[in-house]
C-alpha cells in the first residue's frame, strides 16, 4: 500500500498545487436588480397572469440567462460526474486492494476491533478526500469562481474544506464504529437495526446543526434590524410560530447566492436568512421569502422528510444486505474482503450506495421539490407579497434554471421551477388585486 499511496500522495500534492498556482477566474457580477414592479404586472382590469410572469421575465437580460442555464445544466452532468468518479475510486480501491491494505494496518496497530474500524474510517476518509481532490476543486472552487458564485479566495477556501474533513471524520467515525458494532452483533437482524441507527443518527445531526455544525464554518447571530424583525415576527405570530427571534448568517464569506432556510429540529428550530438576502433583497421580497420558510416551519417539513427518508433507508438497506452478499460472493477473495463485518468492505458499500442514490435523484429532487411548492403557496398567502416572491425568484435566477422542461423539472429540480415560482405568484396577484389597488379618495363628509 505504501507505494501507491506514496505515489498518489505525491501526484495530488503536485496538482493541487498547480491548480493553486493557476488563477481565478475574474467573478461575474451579479445583473439584475429588481425594485420595480412591471406595468403589465401592476393591478388593472385588464390585469393577466401570463402577461405578468412574461414581463417579469423579460427582465432578466438574455446574457443572465444563458449564463445561469450553462451553470445549471451544467449541474446536471455534474451528478453523473460525480457518480462515475465515486465509483472509480471505490473500484481502485477494491481491485488493488488498498481497503484490504488499510484494514491490514489497522489490525496491526491495534486488537480492538471498534478501534480497527476507527483506524481504518481515518486511512479510508483521508484517501478518499485526496483522490476526490480534484472533482471537489474543480466543483466547489474553480466553476463557482466561474460563474461569479463563490466569493472566496483559495486558501480560505481550503480552510473550510479542511473543517468539513474534521466533521466527516468526527461524525462518520462515530457513525460506522457504531454501524459495524450492530452488524458484528446482529448477523439477521443488522439491516433492520442499522436502518433505524442512521436515522436515529441524522436526526442527531439535524437537531445539533444550526447549534453546533454551522458556527464552524459561519457565525449566525440574532437579527437586530427592527425594520426587518419587525413584519417576519408579525407574520410568524399570525401563523403560530411562537418564536422571538430570526437569525441571519455571514454566508457572504462563501457565496454571492441569496437564501434562507429552516433548520434544526425541536427546540434547536430557527428560521435563518443569509446576508445575501438582506442587502440585495426589497423588504416586500425578505418578507417573501421568510413566508415561505415558515411555510416549511408551519407544515412541519423537517418531520415529515425524516419520516421519507426512514422509507428510504429501510430500502437502501434491504437493498444493501442483497448487494453485499451477491457481490461478495462473487468478488471477495478477489478484493480480500473477507465479510461485512471486514471494515475493507466500505468502498463496497459507498459504491453500491452511489449506484442507490444516483437512481433515486428523481424521486429526493421530487420529494423535496413538493414540499417547496407547497412552502412557495404557504409564503404567498402568509406574507402576500406576490411581487417580492416574483423578485426573489429573479434573484435565485442567477443560480438557477427559469424555463425547464417539464421532464427536465421532474428530474433534476428540487424547487419549483423560476418560471413555476413567478406564475404561481401573479395568479395568486390576479385573485387578490384589490390588495393592490389603491383605495379610492374618502368622498367629502356630506
Ligand atoms: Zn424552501
Amino acid at each position: 500500500m505504501h507505494r501507491y499511496f506514496r505515489r498518489f500522495a505525491l501526484f495530488v500534492l503536485a496538482a493541487v498545487f498547480a491548480l493553486a498556482a493557476a488563477k481565478a477566474q475574474p467573478a461575474i457580477q451579479p445583473t439584475v436588480d429588481i425594485t420595480q414592479v412591471p406595468a403589465a404586472a401592476q393591478p388593472s382590469a385588464h390585469y393577466d397572469a401570463n402577461a405578468a410572469t412574461e414581463a417579469y421575465l423579460a427582465m432578466i437580460p438574455p446574457a443572465a440567462t444563458a449564463r445561469s442555464n450553462a451553470y445549471f445544466e451544467g449541474g446536471y452532468w455534474l451528478i453523473l460526474w460525480d457518480f462515475l468518479y465515486a465509483t472509480l475510486i471505490a473500484l481502485v480501491l477494491l481491485n488493488l486492494r488498498w481497503s484490504a491494505k488499510m484494514r491490514n494496518l489497522a489490525e496491526r496497530i491495534t486488537r480492538f476491533r471498534w478501534l480497527q474500524t476507527l483506524i481504518y474510517w481515518v486511512e479510508y476518509t483521508l484517501l478518499t478526500t485526496v483522490l476526490g481532490f480534484p472533482l471537489e476543486y474543480y466543483e466547489g472552487f474553480v466553476r463557482e469562481h466561474k460563474y461569479g458564485l463563490a466569493t472566496q479566495t483559495f486558501w480560505p477556501w481550503m480552510g473550510d474544506e479542511g473543517k468539513g474533513l474534521l466533521v466527516g471524520l468526527v461524525m462518520g467515525s462515530i457513525a460506522v464504529v457504531g454501524l459495524f458494532a450492530i452488524v458484528r452483533r446482529l448477523s439477521k437482524t443488522w439491516w433492520i437495526w442499522g436502518s433505524i441507527a442512521t436515522l436515529a443518527f441524522m436526526i442527531v445531526a439535524v437537531a445539533i446543526g444550526p447549534v453546533f455544525l454551522q458556527p464552524i464554518f459561519n457565525s449566525p447571530k440574532k437579527l437586530a434590524d427592527p425594520k426587518i424583525t419587525v413584519p417576519i415576527l408579525s407574520m410568524a405570530h399570525a401563523n403560530g410560530i411562537p418564536t422571538n427571534d430570526v437569525w441571519q448568517i455571514d454566508a457572504s464569506k462563501q457565496t454571492t447566492r441569496m437564501s434562507a432556510n429552516v433548520s434544526g429540529i425541536g427546540n434547536t428550530m430557527r428560521i435563518t436568512l443569509n446576508d445575501n438576502l438582506l442587502r440585495r433583497g426589497s423588504p416586500q421580497e425578505i418578507q417573501a421569502v421568510m413566508g415561505h420558510e415558515m411555510g416549511h416551519y408551519v407544515m412541519n417539513h423537517i418531520p415529515k422528510s425524516i419520516i421519507f427518508f426512514l422509507v428510504v433507508i429501510v430500502c437502501f438497506f434491504a437493498y444493501l444486505r442483497w448487494g453485499l452478499a451477491w457481490t461478495l460472493a462473487r468478488w471477495g477473495a478477489h478484493w480480500q474482503v473477507r465479510d461485512i463485518t471486514d471494515p475493507a468492505v466500505l468502498p463496497l458499500v459507498f459504491l453500491l450506495a452511489g449506484i442507490f442514490f444516483f437512481v433515486l435523484t428523481p424521486v429526493m429532487n421530487t420529494e423535496t421539490r413538493t414540499q417547496e411548492k407547497e412552502a412557495d403557496m404557504f409564503g404567498l398567502n402568509a406574507a402576500r407579497q406576490p411581487d417580492g416572491f416574483a423578485q426573489a425568484a429573479i434573484h435565485l435566477s442567477e443560480y438557477r434554471k427559469m424555463r425547464p422542461g417539464p421532464v427536465e423539472e421532474f428530474v433534476f429540480f428540487d424547487h419549483p421551477s423560476g418560471y413555476d415560482r413567478i406564475h404561481s405568484a401573479m395568479v395568486w396577484k390576479g385573485e387578490n388585486l384589490e390588495l393592490f389597488e389603491k383605495p379610492p379618495a374618502t368622498p367629502p363628509a356630506q
